[in-house]
């Protein structure tokens, strides 16, 4: 039974019918009304002018034009055939080069006859050419389309063989939009539309596809985006509503001798003004009674590390267990040293459990975590994979978050009657709009401030032709009792060829730095954990001086002695990967340096990375800059959460949007936080119907 109109299959509207609508799902996903109704136009054009051939001056706009096609030619063959057509107005000429169709567009052109071309010009060979433009017989425009915002729909050659050209596009919006525009109902409560200023969703779908004139349009557009962030808010805020009336967790209203041993005698040092902020709210989340779910954002180096422990003394206090999970066991085990140390006198059982632990060890850890005795356990996701079983688990942390997936966070939850506490930390910061978007539902807290005395990175970006130069300044800080890493781009670390890239610069670096006066470790992920560990040892006990590696030393290693990072091929690398990897040094009060290697080959992308690195050492500078040059569909954690649902709306261009859409949802949910209201009816029910799809986004 079809539940709206909507919801219609698209093969029932006019002119479509069963087979072409199975075109429509296969090549664009489109099986109902609702579905061609949110295909948009991707660009508006003004149909009514042409330009001529001499007039392109640019392959930055669309151009439409009139004339003849002189000659046609198919070049190549099978796979890479292409169809080169020659095209003459009374200025000049122009190609026309399609690689895919060829048949049926062969088939719809004849040399000699009048066409209108419309495309967007590239430049090839200081030539301007078109690839796959639209090219339709001039003598069938019948009806010209006097409207300067004529939508546009994108289209590919399958579709265009199947009637779907552009103009048909234009047709076939007109007939689903006559039938369905007086049914398409409001989401909105009135008074959401009103403090937001916003036109009725009917106007603006309507507008979208036939903009009377540009703030028409741009009201439309504005409408459209806002129920696409408004919505995503919405959910993710009443999500936490409902956690945080249901998922009752244990209150730790005791601040007792664990937590005040430890800051009166074991601190090694006084607390950052943003630690003790932190700390006060996460002391302020642990004795509420709900279940924390918190965010601790800090830059590499802020000093996340004492705040997780200081938050699981506030549970040992309680009388309750923790556990801290680190993404590799290099910084599992270091966890699990620098706690012990900093716990040192205090009676706090602490233990650490990866996945090689030996059998016999492991049965002893899972009895005395079993009977309560064991109190803090840091490991790998070892934690979560075995049969460990917790008397009293009251609070997990979670470092490096970006490596654990939501499903086995969700697993640790098990590991417990009552819910633990959940901290989450991570050092890759997030753009702020990104950061509303994936961790809408948990409460964030920020360290914004490095403890004192650190001198920032600096960094420089030299070519090969530098190298000596490079070698000889690791040289001199070698000489001055510092080690260095040479960290190379491995994608895949099984990659054979990726990995001779590491073994030739591993020769090159040893030639330079001969034995027995140099000492080289070298670690990368085809090496057996106990190598790895046993050659990052070897580097941390400064018997080696030079540290050649892969990406696996990325997160959280420290090594306060290491005042070098030399990354190799960093054009290669993404800016968070190349801000995690700096942050590998600056640790100690000596100054250090990043030395960004490239080809002379950049990209302009490539070159803007390398230029924001060498300008700025602030990782939200850097976050930003990440998601302005590569848009947030690439960025970590973006394939799950919902953003790829974001049709109009970007999380670069439209952050004031973002913030009146999340503002207005939270207005909505502290006067009505269960959606009750009449007027609140509409929302409720699009978050139910199918047009928004939360499947995307949870
Ligand atoms: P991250 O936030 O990257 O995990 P860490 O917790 O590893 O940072 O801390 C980085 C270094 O800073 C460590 O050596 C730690 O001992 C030191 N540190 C942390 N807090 C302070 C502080 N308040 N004052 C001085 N040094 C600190
Ligand atoms: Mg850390």
């Amino acid at each position: 039974m079809v539940r709206h109109i909507l919801d219609t299959p698209v093969e029932y509207l006019k002119g479509i019918g069963p087979s072409r609508a199975e075109m429509l799902r296969k090549e664009i996903e489109i099986r109902t009304f609702g579905d061609l109704l949110h295909y948009y136009p991707f660009r508006y054009v003004d149909r009514s002018k042409f330009y001529t051939v001499r007039e392109i001056d640019s392959d930055a706009a669309w151009v439409q034009l009139k004339g003849r096609i002189t000659a046609m030619q198919t070049a190549g063959s099978g796979k890479v055939s292409r169809l080169v057509m020659t095209f003459r107005d009374s200025s000049g000429e122009t190609e026309l080069v399609f690689f895919q169709g060829l048949k049926w567009i062969r088939e719809k052109v004849q040399v000699g006859r009048e066409y209108i071309v419309f495309g967007k010009p590239n430049l090839f060979q200081g030539k301007y050419n078109f690839t796959h433009p639209d090219i339709e017989p001039a003598d069938e425009e019948i009806q010209v389309q006097q409207e300067p915002l004529q939508p546009y729909y994108s289209s590919s050659e399958k579709l265009k063989s199947r009637g779907f050209t552009p103009r048909n596009f234009v047709r076939i919006m007109r007939t689903l939009l006559s039938q369905v525009v007086q049914a398409i109902p409001e989401t909105l409560s009135p008074q959401v539309m009103r403090q937001a200023k916003l036109i009725s969703r009917a106007e603006a779908l309507f507008n979208i596809h036939f903009p009377k004139d540009p703030l028409s349009l741009a009201k439309a557009q504005e409408r459209i985006k806002f129920d696409e962030l408004f919505f995503i808010q919405l959910q993710l805020l009443r999500l936490k509503y409902i956690r945080m009336e249901k998922v009752k967790s244990r209150s730790f209203v005791k601040i007792g001798e664990f937590f005040n041993a430890f800051y009166h005698n074991n601190l090694p040092f006084e607390l950052t003004s943003a630690q003790k902020k932190v700390i006060r709210e996460i002391r302020a989340d642990l004795g509420s009674g709900k279940q924390m779910n918190r965010l601790l954002q800090g830059d590499v180096g802020s000093g996340k590390t004492l705040v997780a422990l200081m938050s699981m003394l506030i549970a040992l206090d309680n009388d309750c267990q923790a556990c801290l999970m680190a993404p590799t066991e290099i910084l599992a085990a270091q966890h699990y040293k620098t706690i012990s140390r900093m716990l040192q006198g205090l009676p706090a059982e602490v233990a650490l459990l990866t996945g090689s632990t030996r059998k016999a060890h492991r049965a002893e850890l899972h009895a005395r975590l079993q009977d309560g005795r064991l109190q803090i356990l840091i490991g790998t996701h070892a934690l979560i994979q075995e049969q460990v079983q917790f008397k009293n688990l009251g609070l997990v942390v979670i470092d490096e978050q970006h490596r654990f997936g939501v499903a086995q966070r969700a697993r640790l939850w098990e590991k417990s009657a009552i819910p633990p506490h959940v901290l989450v930390m991570t050092a890759t910061p997030i753009p702020r709009t990104l950061a509303m978007t994936l961790y809408g539902d948990l409460d964030v807290s920020v360290i914004d401030e490095l403890p004192p005395g650190r001198k920032p990175v600096k960094t420089y970006h030299f070519y090969e032709k530098d190298r000596l130069k490079v070698f000889r300044f690791m040289k001199d800080q070698i000489s001055q009792g510092r080690q260095v890493y040479v960290v190379y781009p491995i994608i895949n670390e099984s990659d054979k060829l990726e990995l001779q890239d590491l073994m030739d610069g591993m020769d090159t670096v040893s030639r330079y730095f001969p034995l027995p006066e140099y000492q080289i470790s070298i670690v990368h992920g085809q090496l057996k954990a106990a190598e790895k560990e046993s050659e990052m040892k070897r580097f941390l006990e400064k018997k080696t001086q030079i540290m050649v590696a892969t990406t696996v030393i990325e997160v959280g290693v420290d090594v306060p002695n290491a005042s070098v990072m030399v990354i190799e091929n960093a054009e290669r690398f993404g800016l968070s990967q190349l801000h995690q990897l700096r942050g590998r040094v600056g640790r100690g009060a000596d100054q250090s340096h990043c030395i960004l290697m490239s080809s002379y080959k950049l990209t302009t992308d490539g070159r803007k990375r390398l230029e924001t690195m060498v300008r700025t050492t602030d990782g939200f500078e850097i976050a930003e800059a990440d998601l302005h040059l590569r848009g947030p569909g690439d960025l970590q954690g973006t394939q799950q959460s919902g953003l790829v649902g974001l049709k109009l709306a970007s999380l670069v261009k439209d952050e004031k949007l973002l913030r009146l859409a999340r503002e207005l949802a939270y207005r909505t949910l502290d006067e009505d936080p269960r959606l009750e209201s009449p007027e609140n009816q509409p929302m409720v029910k699009h978050l139910q119907s199918s047009e928004f799809d939360w499947g995307k986004i949870s």
